[in-house]
């Protein structure tokens, strides 16, 4: 072998060719974020110990298992998914019980009214489905929230559960749902054009209909950032720690992060939210509740 295979991809021989770098949505996302953080997550082993979830994770979670089973659960009315919320709420990172309870019942209102828009006679053709792809430099693999066909057009669903407001510019920038509809299109033999977000708590849709050329711009995205993950993950492999390619990107996203704990220069960014604090801030600089962190690869 030639020598210990990065964990994005398998090893290899001499002279066999390169082999692909495997990689999900949020691990192409974490390396943006920030490479420091990339490396606590992705490479460091033991992995740090990253802080208790926060209540609008649980939020998150709570919302999507709702959604998901609402498909296998009778009579599939709208009060029958705000059933499944109250069953499987997540209390983890409120303040106390009482805002806990406060919650679930704020998301049980919202994802009834969710669902009085959804029509329930029109099961998707996939719930939480593993999609995958490959090109010649990149593994992708993800999980779609909802794969619809409506009349013969497939249309990937992405629920979203913070408190901002989603534009139409969210959905058409949006590299994991662009590497879904790729996804789709290879698995399906299918064009998978269409794209949509949509925001548990206010009803609202929003959308973009790719072009090949835009997809393919997505694609060639995700295999440039693969490649640096590569590289990074080389330079780990040697110098492990010591490795230069890691430094950390200080941001308001420090006061939120799981890892802050390990990391002086972020710490000095400022004191740490409270695990409660995204609950009511509709704000840029609020981590994406929805994104899946539980993929490591
Ligand atoms: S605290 Fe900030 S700089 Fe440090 S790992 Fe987290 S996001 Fe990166």
């Amino acid at each position: 072998m030639s020598g210990a295979p990065g964990p994005g991809e398998q090893g290899t021989f001499p002279g066999m060719p390169t082999p692909l770098y495997a990689a999900s949505p949020s691990r192409l996302l974490a390396w943006l974020d920030c490479p420091r953080r990339y490396r606590f997550a992705y490479l460091d082993r033991p992995r740090p110990p990253s802080r208790p979830q926060r209540a609008h994770t649980s939020v998150g979670v709570s919302t999507h298992n709702a959604l998901r089973d609402w498909w296998d659960s009778t009579p599939r009315t709208p009060q029958t998914g705000g059933r499944l919320v109250r069953e499987g709420w997540i209390g983890l990172g409120f303040r106390d019980e009482r805002q806990s309870e406060v919650w679930r019942e704020r998301v049980r209102e919202e994802v009834t009214a969710y669902l009085g828009g959804v029509d329930a006679s029109r099961v998707p053709i996939g719930i939480e489905r593993t999609a995958a792809f490959k090109t010649e430099k990149l593994a992708f693999f993800g999980r779609i929230d909802r794969l619809d066909d409506r009349g013969g057009e497939l249309v990937v669903v992405d629920y979203k559960t913070g408190r901002r407001p989603l534009t139409d510019e969210d959905a058409r920038t949006s590299l994991p749902l662009a590497l879904y509809a790729a996804a789709v299109w290879k698995m399906f033999r299918r064009r998978c054009m269409r794209v949509e977000l949509h925001h548990v708590p206010t009803g609202t849709v929003v959308s973009h209909t790719h072009s090949d050329d835009s997809l393919v711009a997505k694609v060639r995205e995700a295999e440039s950032i693969a490649a640096d993950l590569r590289r990074a993950d080389a330079e780990y492999a040697v110098s492990g720690t010591d490795a230069e390619c890691f430094p950390p990107r200080l941001s308001p996203l420090c006061r939120w992060c799981d890892y802050r704990a390990h990391c002086p220069p972020g710490q000095a960014v400022g004191p740490e939210h409270e695990s409660w604090a995204a609950l009511e801030a509709p704000s840029e600089s609020v981590p994406d509740p929805d994104r899946d962190e539980g993929v490591q690869a």
